[in-house]
């Protein structure tokens, strides 16, 4: 049933991308829930309206496929932190996967409710959609293999540059006057550098984190002065007050109860159990350091997230 209802799923989301240029909006979305309903067989709650989150699950810990998803095969902060809202505003979270250069743009078209994806707010951002209040901070970083010479970002001149096309990443390496090469997703610089094709990754910290940990023989390299702090947001359509008042009362509830701290820790916290299984010894170790600072407060109510400020 399951496979069945990906399919149609599959079938459905390419005849809306079909239909999109020309007529693209919310009522081919509750189409495609209204056929999800009738062959979900009671695995869902068939009353329930659904909210459909896009995404791009190339950024793991926050998104990324996995046999056992938090929403059917997608995993990761991001996802339990929209099923979560989902729940909490009487929806159920749906997602549509795409890529990360698109997801703007699905938003303004209708094709989906809120955008979820690891995505800092920026001030360009800000003139094509409404941002939520600020649920994860982070902050780019560059990964080099461990023998690297690089010790700032102004060591990065002269050095073959990989980013993610449309990543915060990219637009910092493009400030600074630097040649780079984009690549679709982050996986493929992380094999750019492995395989000696690059000199350097630029990406964002936790997403760093999870690659040294998966791989290795790599490094981060960390820059405050060069690289500043960034705030994850959740977007939606540009003047759609209502879903982001919904969605920002249940960040605000999350924040305040610590269940965004106990999601990202929970996810951190697996990495780090992951590496440790595993023969990657520097991964553990990079787990292991996350796990220190996210339970750094020892009398606080609630961890903290890897500074943010709550
Ligand atoms: N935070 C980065 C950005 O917003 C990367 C997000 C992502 O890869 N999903 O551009």
């Amino acid at each position: 049933m399951k496979l069945f209802k990906k399919i149609l799923v599959a079938g459905v989301a390419a005849a809306m991308t079909l239909s999109l240029g020309a007529c693209g909006n919310k009522e081919d979305a509750e189409v495609v829930n209204v056929e999800m309903e009738e062959v979900s067989n009671g695995e869902d709650d068939v009353n329930a309206e659904k909210l459909t989150f896009g995404t791009n699950a190339e950024f793991p810990p926050f998104e990324y496929i996995s046999s056992e998803g938090v929403i059917d095969n997608f995993d990761g902060i991001d996802m339990a932190i929209a099923d979560t809202i989902a729940t909490q505003c009487g929806y159920e979270a749906e997602i549509n996967n795409m890529e990360f250069d698109s997801l703007l743009l699905a938003l303004q078209n209708g094709q989906v409710d809120a955008v979820i994806a690891g995505m800092t707010i920026t001030d360009e951002r800000k003139e094509a959609v409404d941002f939520s209040v600020p649920y994860y901070k982070a902050t780019q970083v560059m990964i080099a293999k461990d023998d690297s010479d690089i010790k700032s970002a102004a060591d990065m001149k002269g050095k073959k540059i990989a980013v993610v096309l449309g990543y915060t990443g990219e637009e910092c390496v493009k400030k600074m006057g630097y040649e780079y090469e984009a690549f679709k997703k982050g996986s493929e610089t992380i094999l750019e550098l492995l395989n000696g094709k690059c000199d350097v990754v630029v990406i964002d910290s936790a997403t760093a984190e999870k690659y040294i940990g998966d791989n290795e023989g790599l490094k981060i390299i960390e820059d405050p002065n060069a690289f500043v702090a960034e705030e994850y947001g959740i977007a939606v359509k540009k003047g759609n007050k209502e879903l982001l008042d919904k969605i920002n009362t249940a960040i605000q509830s999350m924040i305040d109860d610590g269940s965004i701290s106990e999601i990202a820790a929970e996810y951190l916290d697996e990495d780090s159990a992951d590496d440790t299984e595993g023969a990657e010894a520097e991964g553990a170790e990079a787990g292991e350091v996350k796990m220190e600072e996210i339970n750094e407060d020892e009398n606080g109510e609630k961890p903290e997230v890897e500074g943010l400020d709550q």
